[in-house]
Protein backbone atom coordinates (compact mmCIF):
# COMPACT_ATOMS: atom_id res chain seq x y z
CA UNK A 1 0.00 0.00 0.00
CA UNK A 2 1.44 3.40 -0.90
CA UNK A 3 0.73 6.46 1.65
CA UNK A 4 1.07 10.07 1.32
CA UNK A 5 3.76 12.16 1.69
CA UNK A 6 3.87 15.57 1.37
CA UNK A 7 6.58 18.42 2.47
CA UNK A 8 6.55 22.03 3.57
CA UNK A 9 9.17 23.36 2.01
CA UNK A 10 8.66 26.63 4.11
CA UNK A 11 9.75 24.68 7.15
CA UNK A 12 12.93 22.99 5.51
CA UNK A 13 15.71 24.61 6.80
CA UNK A 14 18.44 22.75 3.91
CA UNK A 15 19.72 19.98 6.71
CA UNK A 16 20.27 17.72 3.69
CA UNK A 17 18.93 14.68 5.89
CA UNK A 18 15.94 13.49 3.92
CA UNK A 19 17.96 13.08 0.68
CA UNK A 20 20.60 11.15 2.51
CA UNK A 21 18.01 8.07 3.92
CA UNK A 22 15.59 9.07 0.57
CA UNK A 23 17.86 9.51 -1.67
CA UNK A 24 15.40 8.09 -4.39
CA UNK A 25 12.50 10.19 -3.08
CA UNK A 26 13.96 13.54 -1.77
CA UNK A 27 15.79 15.81 -3.41
CA UNK A 28 16.96 19.75 -3.29
CA UNK A 29 16.77 22.61 -5.39
CA UNK A 30 19.36 25.07 -5.40
CA UNK A 31 19.48 26.54 -1.98
CA UNK A 32 19.06 23.54 -0.55
CA UNK A 33 15.20 22.72 0.29
CA UNK A 34 13.61 19.79 0.07
CA UNK A 35 11.65 18.75 -3.06
CA UNK A 36 10.46 15.54 -4.68
CA UNK A 37 13.10 13.84 -6.38
CA UNK A 38 10.75 12.63 -9.26
CA UNK A 39 8.59 15.36 -9.31
CA UNK A 40 9.77 18.93 -8.13
CA UNK A 41 6.62 20.97 -8.63
CA UNK A 42 4.80 18.66 -6.17
CA UNK A 43 3.74 18.88 -2.77
CA UNK A 44 2.66 15.69 -2.09
CA UNK A 45 3.44 12.05 -3.73
CA UNK A 46 2.37 8.34 -3.08
CA UNK A 47 5.06 6.72 -1.41
CA UNK A 48 5.15 3.11 -3.14
CA UNK A 49 5.73 0.41 -0.47
CA UNK A 50 9.45 -0.21 -1.24
CA UNK A 51 10.58 3.55 -0.26
CA UNK A 52 8.47 3.53 2.38
CA UNK A 53 11.00 2.46 5.16
CA UNK A 54 13.70 5.03 4.13
CA UNK A 55 10.92 7.59 3.74
CA UNK A 56 9.91 7.06 7.47
CA UNK A 57 13.66 7.40 8.29
CA UNK A 58 13.81 10.99 6.62
CA UNK A 59 10.45 11.50 7.97
CA UNK A 60 11.56 10.73 11.80
CA UNK A 61 14.87 12.72 11.09
CA UNK A 62 14.07 15.77 9.56
CA UNK A 63 14.08 18.04 12.23
CA UNK A 64 11.90 20.74 11.54
CA UNK A 65 8.67 18.40 10.51
CA UNK A 66 9.43 19.48 6.65
CA UNK A 67 8.12 16.31 5.66
CA UNK A 68 5.09 14.77 6.98
CA UNK A 69 3.34 11.23 6.28
CA UNK A 70 -0.08 9.62 6.35
CA UNK A 71 -0.67 6.76 7.92
S1 LIG B 1 15.45 16.72 6.62
FE1 LIG B 1 13.87 18.31 6.79
S2 LIG B 1 14.99 20.21 7.14
FE2 LIG B 1 16.45 18.69 6.42
S3 LIG B 1 16.58 19.05 4.19
FE3 LIG B 1 15.03 17.45 4.54
S4 LIG B 1 13.07 18.53 4.70
FE4 LIG B 1 14.70 20.04 4.94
Amino acid sequence: MSRLCKIVPERCIACGLCALYAPEIFDYDDNGIVLFAQEPEANQQFIPAKDQEAVIEAYKQCPVRAILLEK
